[in-house]
């Protein structure tokens, strides 16, 4: 292959050239603190804050005080689920109800609240991932303070219902905490029409820096009780203390705004790719299997499962081609992904899974080369498997 092709978009995307211009200045010479009240270096960059907080609250359609600026996605779930779940057992709420395929920022932390006594109902999914409202309503009782369910999943790409499921939370007196870092600015984002109260969301997973995300909080019915994690100086309204990441948060700022711009012409052109590379797999390669919702999932999603292979195995094979297997935080263990499991998947399968991130950059010359190395390195290594040759001479 003469050009590398990246097709890792969920775990990260490149930085948009507008965001990184947008930054530059808050790198050097507009340093100030946005806590420091009585210079004009601060008065820039609290200015700055502010503009991206806006820029960020006219993609969720919220007020821009509800936008709370946190050191990514990680964190903005650990605040969602610790947060609001502590700040209600008082009132004699102790149950939380997340799903089994959530990120592991929220299943640890529901692990954390399992320890502090709390009662946690983790959601099965159906056999393409998506939770099933029904169920939703059957595990949410009066004593559940939050129902946290993932919007659009990073491995297998299916959209969940949240809207419903929001519905559902709201009428049982629950707040309702979404993971929207995958489909935030891809799709319509607006937080009432959604049903949510809390919304986790990550700039470098939309085209901005690493190490800055947000947590959505609605501010008014309901007003949400919330006990912060970290103390201190009393930044974003005492939630969440530190010193604010300013050249970070512009550029997210400005990554929201552009994806929010681009959505209309992006959206068609990186599905078409998808689906071209979608064929194109179905087409040159033996027993694919397509893991996750057939359409209702991510436009720049797919996973596939190829029996008869490692999927470690194939993509260190793939020169120049950046793949995963699972989810970058699962990729570093060598466990089938839970996720794929929780679908029903065999553990031989999910072990053979092969998760397609399509992005920005991605056109139909990559879904080409893509489809045509994938074939051929799948086909060397099932010519070395055993059970594949079996698996040949009984069917001829
Ligand atoms: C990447 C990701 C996160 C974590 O976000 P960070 O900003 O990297 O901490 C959480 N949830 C989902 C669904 C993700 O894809």
């Amino acid at each position: 292959m003469d050009r590398p092709v990246y097709m890792d978009h969920h775990a990260t995307t490149p930085l948009d050239p507008t965001a990184l211009e947008a930054m530059t200045p808050f790198l050097t010479s507009e340093f100030g603190n946005p806590s420091s009240r009585t210079h004009r270096w601060g008065w820039t960059a609290e200015e700055a804050v502010e503009q991206a907080r806006g820029q960020i609250a006219d993609v969720l359609n919220c007020r821009p005080d509800e936008v709370l600026f946190t050191g990514g996605a990680t964190e903005s779930n650990n605040m969602a689920v610790k947060g609001v779940a502590r700040a209600y057992l008082e009132r004699g709420k102790n149950r939380v109800v997340a799903t089994k395929v959530e990120h592991h920022s929220v299943l640890e932390a529901c692990q954390a609240l399992e320890k502090e006594g709390f009662e946690v109902v983790y959601l099965d999914v159906d056999p393409n991932g998506m939770v099933n409202p029904d169920e939703a309503k059957r595990a949410v009782n009066g004593k559940t303070a939050l129902v946290s369910v993932v919007w659009a999943h990073n491995e297998y790409g299916t959209i969940n219902p949240i809207a419903e499921i929001g519905r559902i939370a709201r009428e049982a007196g629950a707040l309702f905490h979404t993971d929207g870092v995958q489909a935030f600015g891809k799709y319509d984002s607006d937080v009432d029409a959604l049903n949510v109260d809390l919304m986790s969301i990550s700039a470098h997973k939309i085209y901005g820096p690493k190490g800055v995300g947000a947590l959505y909080m609605r501010k008014r019915r309901p007003r949400i009780r919330f006990v912060p994690l970290v103390d201190g100086g009393g930044q974003e309204r005492g939630y969440r203390s530190g010193t604010l990441n300013v050249p970070a948060i512009v550029g997210f700022g400005k990554a929201a705004q552009r994806s929010h711009e681009l959505r209309a012409e992006e959206a068609p052109r990186i599905e078409a790719v998808r689906n071209d590379l979608r064929d194109r797999i179905f087409n040159q390669i033996e027993y694919a299997q397509l893991n996750g919702h057939p359409t209702e999932r991510l436009y720049g999603n797919l996973n596939f499962s190829f029996e008869f292979v490692q999927s470690e195995a194939v993509l260190l094979s793939m020169r120049g081609v950046a793949l995963s297997s699972g989810s970058a935080c699962t990729s570093k263990s060598l466990d089938a992904s839970y996720a794929l499991r929780a679908m029903g998947i065999e553990e031989r399968l999910a072990r053979s899974a092969i998760r397609f991130g399509l992005g920005r950059g991605n056109t139909m010359e990559d879904s080409a080369a893509v489809a045509n190395m994938l074939a051929e390195k799948i086909e060397e290594q099932r010519q070395m498997s055993p059970l594949y040759r079996l698996n040949r001479e009984q069917e001829s």
